[in-house]
């Protein structure tokens, strides 16, 4: 795993998961307060299998990759500035730039959000917390006495 952004602890948060936002009663990610045209990094290996430039979240990518203990999780990266195109790319290779696009937005972040197998917009339970999945240590489970 690869953290989405460099400095990932110590880059100030916006909206956090879960909290009320401007435009709704449930944030279904974290922002990330980075200035414009920072680099994004891909946190494992992933297929890109949406990318374009929508109303509300502007230029956003849907990441697709799979993770011991959570199975596929389909990743959003939204507000870019710019973005790779559908495709295959390994961890740690640049799948886009920040920004401030779309209409939910106001000022440079990163906006990023993990959902189990696919996105169901109205299924906030079935969206995980990018803190929680960020700082999960996939060590060996100790067995035994
Ligand atoms: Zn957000």
């Amino acid at each position: 795993m690869r953290y989405p952004l460099k400095n990932w602890k110590k880059i100030k948060r916006g909206y956090k998961f879960g909290e009320k936002t401007f435009y709704s009663s449930f944030h279904l990610g974290t922002d990330y307060l980075v200035p414009v045209r920072t680099p994004v990094y891909a946190p494992y290996s992933c297929e890109i299998t949406r990318a374009g430039d929508f109303l509300e979240g502007g230029k956003t990518i849907h990441a697709v990759f799979s993770v011991r203990g959570y199975g596929r999780v389909v990743a959003r990266f939204m507000h870019l500035s710019e973005y790779a195109a559908i495709g295959k790319y390994g961890e740690g290779v640049i799948i886009g730039y920040t920004g401030n696009t779309g209409k939910l937005t106001r000022g440079p972040h990163l906006h990023i959000d993990l959902s189990r197998g696919k996105v169901m917009l109205k299924n906030f339970l079935n969206f995980i917390d990018p803190e929680i999945f960020f700082a999960f240590k996939r060590t060996s489970p100790k067995v035994g006495p």
